[in-house]
């Protein structure tokens, strides 16, 4: 059985074909730069099937564009995606408002809902539909399911959604806390929780996803009780270009006292603050070889992230009462040793102990980085949204 999952974002398309009951990849790849005029030979598309790696050269005009691209070069690579008898098309949908909890067969009615949703996400739904409507003129007959990334955390507990603003307002706006990443929270959770042979239903967890974008989840029996991001993904952690938490005031002063409007404010709050708003760059690896080099504020930046993740952490260990287990996830989560043990060090009295040379192991697979005698198991758990999303939509169409 296949199933082609779509993660289809702002300027980029990535995607996988793979068997959602073995989780072998037949194909992968991702396209770039979308609508952005490039050089001749500059690389847009690369997909890679088995050894080999196809690339396109040249703009991207759209999403459509670029999915027939894609498709050619399945086709090129002995894979005729028209032919493949796919199971169905997974396709990442970021807002679910409150409407979606659920992995949802798209008809033309779901398709018009999540276009709606697109007030509450307007950087986010927009591509996810242009995606979906490209995978639907391409495979007409294929069923085409959307997994969406607030599920997860529909349930959240009123106390830990609601916003202490006028209700009719809220209600009205739609402002409520979403959360964001689920797929990979769940996922993770249930991962953690088969690495330690273990029912889910019987774990107190904390998730850690620290990517480019990063979210913290407070997870009860399998159930989420709380997410750092809310009604957009800016809240929370800390990531690589978001600032996470400020003080709303913040927004407020910087209309009224530095010229700038809404949207000046959306950019620099969302692709200009984080780690690259302080340091420059977003990404980990330059950041700690900035560090090294006694650069002015990469070793702020570093502290800062810390700092927010921490407060997080401490804040879902009380908001759990016990805690069994803590995972890490994503780019930054699986790959840096470091920021695993700046977040958690110095909790051994809260049962937390890490083994430092288990945490400095380079290593892909789930693993264990607490020493065998801490109370907390904490563990580095890759996380899979694609196959995760693949098993949702076979899971769906039976
Ligand atoms: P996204 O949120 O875009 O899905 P990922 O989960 O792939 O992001 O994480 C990307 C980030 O992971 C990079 O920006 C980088 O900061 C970090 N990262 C990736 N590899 C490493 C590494 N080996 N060491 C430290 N950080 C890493």
């Amino acid at each position: 059985m296949k199933v082609l999952v779509i993660n289809s974002g702002s300027s980029s398309i990535k995607y996988q074909l793979l068997d959602p009951e073995t989780a072998d990849v037949c194909a992968h790849g991702i396209v770039q730069r979308i609508g952005e005029a490039v050089e001749p030979d500059a690389v847009t598309v690369e997909h890679t099937a088995g050894e080999k790696t196809l690339e396109y050269q040249g703009s991207i005009v759209d999403h459509a564009q670029g999915l027939h691209v894609v498709f050619d070069l399945f086709i090129a690579s002995g894979q005729d995606l028209a032919h493949a008898d796919l199971a169905a098309v997974g396709h990442r949908v970021v807002h679910g408002g409150g409407v979606f909890y659920r992995p949802t067969l798209i008809t033309d009615e779901v398709l018009r809902a999540i276009v709606d949703l697109s007030s509450l996400a307007p950087l986010h739904n927009p591509p996810n539909v242009i995606g979906i409507e490209s995978a639907r003129a391409l495979l007409p007959d294929v069923p085409q399911v959307a997994v969406f990334d607030t599920a997860f955390f529909h349930n959240l507990p009123a106390a830990a959604k609601t916003y202490a603003i006028d209700p009719e307002i809220a209600a009205a706006h739609g402002v409520r806390k979403y959360g964001f990443h689920g797929t990979s929270h769940d996922y993770v959770s249930g991962q953690a929780a088969a690495f330690l042979g273990r029912d889910r239903a019987d774990l107190n967890q904390i998730v850690l996803h620290l990517g480019n974008g990063a979210s913290a989840s407070a997870i009860r029996a399998g159930q989420a009780v709380d997410t750092s991001m809310g009604l957009t993904p800016l809240e929370g952690l800390v990531m690589g270009t978001r600032s996470g938490d400020l003080d709303p005031g913040i927004i407020f002063h910087l209309i009224r006292t530095a010229g700038m409007d809404v949207d000046d404010v959306d950019v620099l709050l969302n692709r200009n603050s984080g780690i690259k708003g302080i340091s420059g760059v977003n990404d980990f690896r330059e950041l700690g070889r900035l560090i090294e080099t006694g650069h002015p504020t990469a070793k702020l930046a570093f502290d800062v992230y810390i700092h927010r993740l921490r407060r997080y952490v401490g804040a879902y260990m009380i908001e759990l009462g016990t805690v069994d287990v803590v995972t890490f996830t994503a780019g930054v989560g699986e790959n840096d040793a470091k920021v695993r043990a700046e977040a958690l060090a110095g909790l051994e009295r809260y049962g937390i102990r890490i083994d430092a040379d288990r945490n400095n192991a380079k290593d892909r697979t789930a693993r264990r980085i607490s020493t065998d005698d801490s109370e907390v198991s904490v563990l580095v758990v890759p996380t899979n949204e694609e196959l995760a999303i693949a098993r949702a939509a076979a899971d769906l169409v039976g």
